[in-house]
């Protein structure tokens, strides 16, 4: 890459970044254009710009005009698209359920009629050690979708299970996208396994 080209690459990518950030509804999602685009100007600067993160292939010279922070050739990007659906997806559910259960916890602790006075006369609160469990597995779920959607930003998101580096069945990332284990990995019995 020439100095004059890498300038025309640099500049296509803060284009991008600008109009993708005045389109950004959230935090987050602000998060993850700039994780992109900050990735994308690191491949400029070490050479590695235009080939595919994953498997090294040429990305297309019209994917990358569109899209300059493009990290991944239209193969990999066939597979990385179905799972970010399905992240996006997981991860909405996800942070609403744990909204609701957040409110309702709430308001029972608000609730007067729900305390019942102990026998030494102190205040007992109703049970919402459920809630909690459910709630605490929840932030966890959230907090892994997060993480693979940043490493999918930076390119470095390939699907493959953190463990024994065989990719991870899609069945699998469809019921738990942020999953970073096979099932065999995360201790599953043989019936679970894909
Ligand atoms: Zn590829
Ligand atoms: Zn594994």
């Amino acid at each position: 890459m020439t100095p004059a080209v890498r300038k025309q690459v640099s500049e296509g990518i803060q284009r991008q970044l600008r109009a993708a950030e005045a389109k950004a509804k959230d935090d987050f999602t602000l998060i993850l254009i700039r994780t992109r685009v900050r990735s994308a100007e690191k491949r400029v600067a070490d050479e590695t710009f235009g080939k595919c993160t994953i498997d090294n292939k040429t990305i297309n010279l019209g994917v990358l005009q569109k899209d300059p922070s493009q990290p991944y050739c239209e193969e990999c990007e066939r597979r990385i698209a179905k799972i970010h659906k399905w992240l996006l997806k997981k991860l909405s559910e996800s942070r609403k359920e744990l909204d609701g259960i957040t409110a309702t916890t709430r308001s029972i602790l608000k609730n007067d009629s729900a305390k019942t006075i102990g026998k030494e006369g102190d205040i007992v609160l109703p049970d919402v050690d459920v809630p909690n469990i459910r709630s605490g597995r929840l932030k966890q779920e959230i907090r892994q979708m997060e993480e693979s959607l940043i490493s999918m930003a930076k390119g470095e998101y390939d699907g493959a299970c953190e463990s024994c580096e065989e990719p991870i069945p899609e069945g699998r990332l469809k019921i738990f996208p942020g999953t970073k284990k096979c099932t065999t990995c995360a201790g599953g019995t043989k019936k679970e396994r894909d």
